[in-house]
């Protein structure tokens, strides 16, 4: 049986057959109590409340026993200036670019900030982790080849970009998660199956040949 591939969450894993990536918190985390994949970021909502250079140091300390760098990005609602938020971002692709580890992207309302970077920084493996972006958002990224897409509770409402636009999306650049939501992976996958029409086993083998690609896993 083919596993579920979380690509991002907050939570253990909740499903059998799920392997999570989950979203560790840089103040708390003990890997000697970890046996799941994590990735560790300074998310721009913290930007503003964190010790920046400590927080790098803590991500490049425990760079090897991490699977991603994130979440981090660009959140264009918050207070925290762009500049800062942007600052940061780089400082975290560098990272990611030393040690040869993809970005979990939280982008929202600054696809046209974070395509300049995706541009800027072929090498980089990026993953838009909850992409909310409209048809054409999605065109003007699919531009770059090192950008995939992560689509989760939005896929239940049919009015929201993730519905609308989750068609369009290479099926070998795309991945599912349930990050926050009350959904589990299942859920996710079944509904995601239901609106491309295609077998879940079918979904759930191209997300894992995916998973396998961006984290260089064997299979
Ligand atoms: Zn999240």
């Amino acid at each position: 049986m083919s596993q579920y591939i979380n690509l991002h969450t907050h939570r253990k894993p909740r499903v059998i057959g799920e392997i999570a990536i989950r979203n560790g918190f840089l103040k708390t985390i003990d890997f000697s109590k970890i046996d799941y994949p994590v990735s560790l970021g300074i998310h721009p909502w913290h930007v503003h409340k964190t010790n920046i250079d400590w927080a790098l140091a803590q991500i490049e300390k425990n760079h090897a026993q991490i699977i991603a760098i994130g979440e981090c990005g660009l959140d264009r609602v918050i207070q925290t200036t762009i500049e800062l938020q942007l600052t940061t971002f780089h400082q975290q692709i560098e990272l990611a670019l030393k040690y040869h580890l993809p970005v979990i992207v939280h982008c929202v309302k600054a696809y046209s900030d974070f395509a300049a970077i995706a541009k800027q920084y072929p090498n980089v493996k990026f993953v838009l982790h909850g992409f909310s972006g409209n048809e054409e958002t999605l065109q003007m990224l699919l531009n770059f080849k090192n950008v995939c897409f992560s689509v989760g509770k939005y896929l239940f409402n049919p009015t929201m970009n993730a519905s609308l636009v989750i068609g369009k999306i290479p099926l070998n650049h795309l991945f599912l998660e349930t990050d926050t939501s009350k959904y589990l992976i299942s859920e996710i996958y079944q509904k995601a199956a239901q609106i491309l029409e295609i077998e879940e086993t079918v979904l759930k083998n191209q997300i894992f040949d995916n998973f396998a690609n961006l984290f260089k896993i064997k299979k």
